[in-house]
């Protein structure tokens, strides 16, 4: 499922590909995808501008976008998730393709057209696509973004620590709760908790200042590295969340639960917690 390294790969595909392209017809006829607008909708808000700008907080993207014709009054904010496994698709002029949103399984299979959620044509030839087989994801017209924590990616130290020791839950729990801190999802909790050698079980209760102080490092340096190798699946300790799989750090046995209702891994000796 895309993380926040994944969704960032989309959103600067946007960014360096499909900005400032004429929007000349929309394809929002997947009523699930773009709900609560009906068909339509979106392509009378949209036709006409183009994107100004991609941002991103947490898993949330969301475009800007230009007034109609010679207006300088902006039309709306185009919020885009891509669910569960969504990928943005942008098409340039001369018909080459390029992705965002985290590698193509190997076993994937090729695009199918009925996959395609929701599509921006541009005046050019060229498209965005949602490409999205599960159909979890989803376009609307100003999203709400204000109901998100910060950004995993810029939270301060200060904010992460407030936000990491506050309550009594589990740490892991805390980490996923994108009202908190927005970005995390299941394998970069556990990455982080990981590098941290914090029990995702710990309650935030427990935390010290140099806990969290590692936690806040532990999850820059994965961010970093998710980002720069194309996603949450090439962090160091993701190969090793399987039966039988061992710690590559210390070589001890990695131990498997449910924490904050996910399917969680640690390091059984130097993830330490509840027996
Ligand atoms: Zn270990």
């Amino acid at each position: 499922m895309p993380e926040l390294p994944e969704v960032e790969t989309a959103r600067s595909l946007i960014a360096d590909e499909a900005l400032n392209r004429l929007i000349v017809d929309v394809d929002d006829g997947d009523t699930f995808v773009c709900r609560p607008h009906s068909p339509g909708e979106l392509r009378d808000a949209l036709t006409g501008r183009t994107l100004t700008a991609a941002h991103r907080r947490g898993k949330a993207m969301w475009c800007e976008t230009s007034g109609v014709g010679r207006s300088q009054v902006s039309g709306p904010d185009l919020g885009i998730h891509l669910g569960m496994g969504g990928r943005i698709v942008v098409t340039s002029q001369d018909g080459q393709a390029a992705e965002g949103g985290g590698p193509r399984r190997r076993d994937a299979q090729p695009r199918k057209a009925e996959w395609d959620r929701f599509t921006l044509n541009f005046a050019d030839g060229g498209s965005l696509v949602l490409f999205d087989k599960r159909r979890l994801g989803r376009v609307r017209l100003n999203p709400d973004i204000d109901a998100l924590g910060p950004d995993a990616a810029t939270v301060t130290p200060a904010e992460f620590r407030t936000l990491i020791t506050k309550g009594s839950i589990a740490v892991k729990a805390r980490l996923l709760d994108q009202s908190r801190i927005a970005g995390v999802g299941n394998l970069l909790a556990d990455e982080i908790l990981w590098k941290a050698k914090v029990s995702p079980e710990a309650p935030t209760s427990s935390l010290q200042r140099k806990d969290a102080d590692r936690l806040y490092r532990a999850l820059g340096a994965a961010l970093e590295s998710a980002i720069a190798k194309g996603g949450v699946h090439t962090g160091d300790v993701i190969a090793a969340r399987r039966p039988g799989g061992t710690c590559p750090r210390c070589g001890a046995e990695m131990r498997h639960g449910t924490v904050g209702g996910r399917s969680t891994w640690w390091c059984s000796r130097e993830q330490p917690g509840r027996a």
